[in-house]
């Protein structure tokens, strides 16, 4: 398969093209499920310490090629794999029975669970003692390496799908595209991949089916993924490219439509490097500043100067443009070490975001201290508003609101993403100042469909008809009280369908940068009154292809060039 030139269609999730070699990410291989017990625990502990050498070797021998970020946590695993205390452990599990791969598998366990009982550094290590247990156990197995590998020139990562902890330290100058087989449009692959403007598409059908080492191109606004393409197909990408931002680079300044009304067009940021790289972009701000993404990697709770510190230089590099901070989002697809509840049978639907943070007072405690420290250092002159995830009730806004309100925070908000939120807009926004709609979570909630199962992504769209009218619900809460709602999941990065929101009553829009140039030149070419229009056709809509097909009909032809 794949051995000659093949074009696959995929979702194309952040815009851009490029061609480069395929590098894999591999899954983690687990144990050896047909794996007999040992009947030979000296021969078997030979066999682990030879391993677990040779993936020491290995480490050390990237190390000595690593960039000065990658080198210092090369050279610490390399450490780890040679600790003669795990592979002392294992020998016990041998000589209990385990086979050589459940023997790794449990000794790293039991190390793991003493790491994290110690706290601090040693818990930090964890990620890395799991590093070097897939890593010994492929050696076992005799499988190619797991994870993300460590990339020397810029290539195209293929993957099944990608965790958010494997997105952390990926670099856009040497992973030029990102290609998956699995996710959808809301998945955390896409949301970072658009986050670091890396061009990316998910739901390629079959590609990690393609060899190592095989050139392949991708546009990641059309969803196109070539394997093996030709030189002219890979020119004529690149010209896509050029001409999309030729097209894009004639509207700047601030979101408006064509006859002016404001629509403020804010970036959606992960971290305070995001935020700084956006402020360098045209944009008025940021919109969502998802703060959980801070703290992936983190195996303890990020201290009060941690947080206040990172939230300062977010606050500094914005200036008195605005600055949406939303308060913990953990659990579900965003599980965090130190924020963890312990397993739940629905964990979308369990106790997560602001739940999760009803239960850990402390962490929401520390966060508000924290930005509101970060507030004062900026003289209170930061245009800083606040807003608490996933809230169901208006008991839970108050909550929030009156915590916020306790540390002088000078805006609060909620995020709409709940339907019984949307529903209930009114009485919500009545205790708080403005509301943000998540229309990755209101889609999957309004949908009952795992927003992480790329193969429900029809469901999750949010051209459903009653997704837009579960977002113009929400709208008509914001008008009655006469307080903001603006938009800052997937949704608001489509040109079209930024289009149909702001005829819906929102008044702003955050996105990944790399997606703002699109949707500002779309609001140009359209008035408000085109965009009401727009939204009346879609939410009276069938289907999600007839609510789409409706609103491109109406729109200016030239929008078209920008897709
Ligand atoms: C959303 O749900 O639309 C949203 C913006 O939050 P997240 O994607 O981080 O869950
Ligand atoms: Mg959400």
């Amino acid at each position: 398969m794949f051995e000659q030139h093949t074009v696959i269609y995929g979702i194309g999730v952040s815009p851009g093209t490029a061609s480069a070699e395929a590098v894999k990410v591999l899954p983690a291989p687990g144990v050896d499920a047909d794996e007999p017990a040992s009947t030979d625990p000296a021969a078997d502990s030979e066999r682990i310490r030879a391993a677990m050498a040779a993936v020491t070797a290995s480490l050390k021998q990237q190390a000595e090629t690593a960039g000065p970020k990658a080198r210092p946590i090369l050279e610490a695993t390399a450490q780890l794999a040679s600790d003669r205390a795990l592979a002392k452990a294992a020998d016990k599990k041998l000589t209990a029975g385990a086979g050589v791969t459940r023997a790794v598998h449990e000794a790293v366990e039991d190390y793991a669970t003493i790491l994290s009982n110690l706290g601090g550094y040693m818990a930090e290590r964890v990620t890395d003692l799991y590093d070097v247990r897939d890593r010994t156990i492929c050696e076992l197995r005799g499988l190619p390496k797991p994870g993300v590998p460590t990339i020397d020139e810029p290539s195209v990562l293929l993957a099944e799908d990608l965790a958010p902890a494997d997105t952390v330290g990926l670099d856009p100058q040497l992973v030029v595209g990102i290609i998956t087989a699995a996710g959808g449009p809301t998945s955390h692959t896409a949301i970072l991949a658009a986050q670091l403007g890396i061009p990316a598409v998910v739901r390629a059908e079959g590609v990690m089916d393609v060899p190592e080492g095989t050139l392949v191109a991708l546009d990641g606004g059309a969803g196109e993924v070539i394997v093996r393409p030709s030189d002219e197909e890979v020119d004529e990408m690149r010209r896509r490219t050029e001409r999309r931002q030729a097209a894009l680079a004639e509207s700047t300044g601030p979101g408006r439509t064509a006859d002016g009304y404001p629509v403020s067009l804010l970036a959606n940021i992960g971290t305070a490097e995001d935020g700084a790289a956006a402020t360098a972009r045209d944009v008025e701000g940021t919109g969502l500043f998802r703060t959980e993404f801070l703290f992936l990697d983190h195996a303890n709770a990020p201290t009060l100067e941690e947080q206040t510190e990172t939230y300062s230089r977010v606050l500094e590099a914005f200036g008195t443009r605005r600055v949406v901070v939303r308060t913990l989002d953990a659990g579900a697809d965003k599980p965090l070490a130190f924020a963890n509840l312990g397993e739940e049978d629905n964990p979308a639907l369990g106790r997560r975001g602001l739940r999760l943070s009803q239960a850990r007072e402390d962490l929401l405690d520390t966060q508000l201290d924290a930005l509101a420290a970060a507030f004062e250092a900026t003289d209170r002159r930061a245009d800083l508003r606040v807003m608490a995830p996933m809230v169901a009730t208006m008991e839970e806004a108050r909550w929030f609101a009156d915590k916020a309100r306790a540390r002088q925070l000078p805006h609060v908000g909620i995020m709409i993403e709940v339907p019984a939120a949307a529903i209930s807009a009114k009485q919500l926004l009545d205790v708080v100042d403005f509301a943000s709609i998540g229309t990755n979570d209101l889609s999957q909630y309004t949908m009952a469909a795992d927003r992480m199962q790329g193969a429900l992504s029809e469901l999750l769209s949010p051209w459903q008809p009653a997704v837009l009218t579960m977002i113009r619900t929400a709208c008509r809460g914001g008008d009655a009280t006469g307080k903001p709602i603006g938009v800052c999941g997937e949704a608001g990065g489509d040109p079209l369908l930024a289009l149909v929101l702001v005829g819906l009553g929102v008044s702003s829009l955050s996105m990944a940068p790399s997606k703002i140039p699109a949707v500002r030149a779309a609001l140009h070419m359209h008035d408000r009154a085109t965009c009401q229009q727009m939204a009346a056709y879609a939410v009276d809509a069938l289907t999600a292809a007839d609510a789409k097909a409706a609103v491109a009909a109406l729109a200016n032809p030239k929008l078209e060039a920008l897709l």
